[in-house]
């Protein structure tokens, strides 16, 4: 068992409290001090930074979400003046302005860091072969593990998404022994790989670190049988810090999250009461070392839950759950919430169904209907038509029992949904709410 920072990982709970106290106190001295949006907010809640004299002392602090970054666009949330920030990365904003984010000099060396640990615990050591088929760019993917996996003095090959029959020679050539991607990309290399005939037994590849969109047990099972590798959870988000920010140990349950740099709350997204300890709600994160863009409780929108059972691994780091699903991606259909992952989860236990699969929301009238579009295998598509319904009717009876709402299923052929290189487009939404 290999740490990348064993002293930070392993701390005994009361010394990393002690820290995370410690760390909290200038946190909150910095937003108060230096961004007035903070000040306007804790003057308005009559709270000062010497109100924290414990870490529950968090629960009397607001939230910040999404809008308030929007809000103080591009840079007034910032806490350092220009000069001192060294990079900057923004959300897509495909809805709105973007979400924008600044680092300093520190703040990268920290993120590095993180992505050390995070690789190391993937495997992944200085004589191994890193490809970071994450895009580059102002997307934090790329340029995370970019400098992580040099940090821990491994070779990088920063291919970037895009161009899979590429992605594959250079895997082959360069003898690439760990991936880092979305999920659904590695599937469709994985994919494009047996196109091309290439098997992974003729490869290096061992692991694969992926993340950047909530993916199920069964999705792994197919990831790692498909291109015969481990394949490990990655969780970040750029308001944070981007990857990083919590990852899987080589247990395999749970992702633990960088205490040392992250105080992490549960609360209920309707009531916005703090859960307790064990129970599934939102996660809520605030960031204690960071300068640039330092952010009180944050609200992530991510759905989990926290273990606080010691790992086996000997890291003391709190453990989330695999992600459920992002409020952004969940659709709520006649009152019911749906995510793609638990959709993912049912369609990947029934044979002969691909890990392709779209949803589609219409309002007929006054209702939704939620159509589930599934790839079937070649095999199954060439099949009699009485055997395709019967798989249609087990696929709906299956869907319907899971998320408790009326489906319509429909079968297509091998190869007609979408393939992303990057983050997969899950749910088409074509209601004019
Ligand atoms: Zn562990």
């Amino acid at each position: 068992m290999l740490y990348w920072d064993q002293e930070k990982e392993c701390m005994p709970r009361e010394a990393l409290s002690v820290l995370q106290l410690r760390r909290l106190k200038e946190a909150v001295y910095r937003v108060y001090t230096f961004v007035p949006a903070y000040k306007a907010k804790f003057d308005a809640d009559g709270i000062k930074p010497d109100s924290i004299n414990s870490l529950g002392d968090i629960e009397h602090f607001p939230y910040t979400t999404k809008q308030d970054l929007r809000d103080n666009y591009p840079f007034t949330l910032f806490a350092v003046p220009m000069s001192e920030v060294v990079r900057i990365h923004s959300s897509s904003g495909t809805t709105g302005k973007p979400t924008v984010v600044g680092y300093t000099r520190k703040d990268l060396d920290i993120w590095s860091d993180l992505m050390g640990r995070a690789l190391t615990n993937a495997g992944a050591r200085r004589t191994s072969v890193i490809q970071v088929a994450y895009g580059y760019g102002l997307f934090t993917g790329g340029l995370g593990v970019h400098y992580g996996a040099e940090k821990i003095g491994a070779s990088v090959i920063p291919s970037s998404g895009g161009n899979t029959k590429r992605q594959i020679m250079l895997m082959q050539d360069f003898g690439t022994t760990h991936l880092t991607c979305t999920p659904s990309y590695a599937l469709f290399m994985a994919e494009v790989m047996q196109e091309m005939g290439v098997k992974p037994s003729q490869l290096k590849l061992q692991a694969g670190i992926f993340g950047a969109e909530p993916w199920s047990e069964n999705m792994r099972r197919e990831v790692e049988s498909k291109l015969e590798i481990k394949a490990f959870d990655i969780y970040g988000l750029s308001e944070i810090i981007g990857p990083g920010v919590a990852v899987e140990c080589p247990c395999r349950s749970g992702l633990h999250i960088a205490e040392d740099h992250f105080l992490v709350e549960i609360i209920d997204p309707i009531t916005e009461e703090v859960l307790p300890a064990g129970e599934t709600g939102e996660l809520v994160i605030t960031t204690l070392t960071k300068e640039a863009l330092p952010l009180i409780r944050y609200r992530t929108g991510d759905l989990t839950r926290l273990n606080w059972e010691k790992c086996a691994c000997g890291r003391t780091h709190v453990r989330m759950k695999k992600v459920l699903g992002r409020s952004d991606d969940m659709v709520i259909i006649r009152g019911v919430n749906v995510f793609p992952s638990m959709v993912e989860s049912v369609l990947l236990n029934i044979p002969g169904v691909e890990p392709h699969y779209q949803l589609i929301v219409e309002r007929i009238g006054n209702l939704d209907e939620l159509e589930v579009q599934v790839e079937v295998s070649e095999i199954i598509f060439s099949d009699e038509i009485r055997q395709l319904e019967n798989l249609e009717r087990s696929i709906t009876k299956e869907l319907e029992s899971a998320l408790g709402v009326a489906v319509k299923v429909r079968l297509v052929e091998p190869k007609t949904i979408a393939r992303s290189e990057g983050k997969a487009k899950r749910v088409i939404d074509n209601r004019n709410i």
